[in-house]
């Protein structure tokens, strides 16, 4: 049992995340903007990797007034719980996701975290331990579950969302295919990690939604069961 799970990213018309210096790039416009406001305002958790958070720094708070009123309204937090994949605890005490904004952190480690780090993390977001050497997502899905998170946003960056493609843990892909061209070979992608080798093995999904947002396209996708 895990939440659902939803993918999301923006990327360039050649599938890029940012720039190979992994320098974040404003791909999309104030329509998609307000578009990702809204999921995150509709969800009970936002998820990043560490290497996010380390190159963009984002708070990931739901930036409109109205929606953070209604989700008061609703009876939840401000903002959705943000969770961190962090195995080895490296996320700094100054980061603005663990500062900017109210609301419950998590800050998800392996085994091998150091524990004085954990320690000075855990006053700032709640750790879970999944995995020996790196965040077993299976695990950490489940517990997440077991918290009450019934829907999950996954915004990235590329390794975390290979991941949760190839070991088939989503429900939903949303790309925002932004009006421009990045290029270079190492630039971060939708999905990275090692990549499939096997065409039995690739992940298939079916068209459900595409619309045009500012000058670019959204695309939704959902998971195809085998
Ligand atoms: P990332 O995917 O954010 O984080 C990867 C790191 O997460 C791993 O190196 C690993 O570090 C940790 N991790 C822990 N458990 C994991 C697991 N089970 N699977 C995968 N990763 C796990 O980093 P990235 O690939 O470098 O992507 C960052 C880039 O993406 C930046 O350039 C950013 O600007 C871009 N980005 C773009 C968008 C967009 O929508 N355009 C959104 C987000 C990010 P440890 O081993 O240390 O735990």
């Amino acid at each position: 049992m895990r939440p659902y799970t939803i993918i999301n990213a923006a990327m360039s018309a050649d599938g890029k995340l940012s720039t190979k210096e992994r320098r974040q790039v404003r791909i999309s416009g104030a329509e998609d903007f307000a578009r990702v406001d809204r999921m995150r305002a509709d969800c009970d958790a936002i998820l990043v990797g560490i290497g996010t958070v380390h190159a963009d720094d984002p708070s990931l708070t739901v930036k409109s007034p109205t929606l953070r009123e209604m989700r008061i309204a609703h009876g939840k937090q401000t903002n959705p719980i943000r969770i961190v994949l962090d195995s080895h605890a490296k996320t700094p005490i100054t980061a603005d996701i663990l500062n900017k904004g109210e609301g419950y952190r998590i800050i998800a480690v392996s085994e091998e975290a150091d524990q004085e780090r954990v320690r000075e993390l855990s006053r700032y977001a709640d750790i879970i331990t999944c995995g020996r050497d790196r965040v077993d997502l299976h695990c950490l899905l489940q517990e997440l579950k077991k918290r009450g998170i019934e829907s999950l946003m996954v915004e990235g960056g590329g390794t975390v969302i290979w991941s949760f493609i190839s070991e088939g843990l989503f429900d939903e892909l949303h790309t925002y295919l932004g009006a421009l061209i990045i290029g270079g070979m190492t630039a971060p992608t939708l999905a990275d990690g090692e990549g499939f080798t096997e065409e039995l093995h690739f992940s298939r999904l079916i068209l459900s939604d595409m619309k045009r947002l500012d000058d670019g396209l959204l695309i939704q996708w959902k998971k195809k069961h085998a």
